[in-house]
């Protein structure tokens, strides 16, 4: 019989990637609009907190294991801001492409442009039975936005190993090295042994 999780997302592509991974597993994946999560306030002060949340919140509204995630881009001269306020940062200053302007005016002629993403992933199995994993894509910051490609900060993140931004990368590539990829990766490689 197959097992059933929840992914707390309303985000079809994030739900559409985790199905597609967790399907050959035989694991069905619900998301959020099948199941009524409730919405819940990231008041947490790091990503682990704020999965971790999101993910109990889930099991709590429906008694079944919740995986719930968050993620954010830490820039070094920033001192990591806007990390777990990624998308809030964005919203306050305009949203994207504004935001990019922003960012560069704050790195200023900081020689440092060194960036990573991060992303938490949560599996609540009970309100205490709570396990995380960490994923991170480490880069830097362009002086100049380019590509459509991705969401997000991705025109202005230079992957490791890239001489390009995330706008110009697929989708299948940056999954294979995203900080949700690495951390679904590890979610994986759990669920498997867990079985
Ligand atoms: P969430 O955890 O999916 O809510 O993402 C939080 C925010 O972090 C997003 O709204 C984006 O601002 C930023 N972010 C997280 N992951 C990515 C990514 O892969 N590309 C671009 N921006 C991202």
């Amino acid at each position: 019989m197959s097992q059933t999780i929840i992914l707390a997302t309303h985000n079809q592509n994030k739900l559409r990637e985790v199905r597609q991974i967790l399907s050959s597993l035989n694991i069905k994946v619900l998301g959020a609009d099948d199941c009524h999560l409730p919405d819940i306030e990231e008041t947490g002060t790091t990503f682990e907190e704020n999965a971790k949340l999101k993910a109990i919140a889930g099991f709590k509204a429906t008694g079944k294991p919740v995986i719930a995630d968050d993620s954010g881009l830490c820039i070094s001269a920033m001192n990591d801001m806007p990390g777990l306020y990624s998308a809030r940062y964005a919203t306050k200053h305009g949203g994207y492409p504004a935001v990019f302007d922003i960012i560069n005016n704050e790195i200023g002629s900081n020689p440092d442009r060194s960036a990573h993403y991060t992303c938490v992933m949560a599996i609540a199995y009970s309100e205490t039975e709570v396990y995380t994993f960490t994923g991170y894509l480490h880069g830097k910051i362009a002086k100049t936005a380019s590509g459509t490609g991705g969401f997000g900060y991705d025109p202005i993140f230079i992957p490791e190993g890239y001489d390009t931004t995330l706008g110009h990368i697929s989708a299948d590539e940056k999954n294979k090295i995203s900080h949700r990829g690495k951390a679904l990766e590890q979610l994986y490689t759990f669920l498997k042994q867990k079985q």
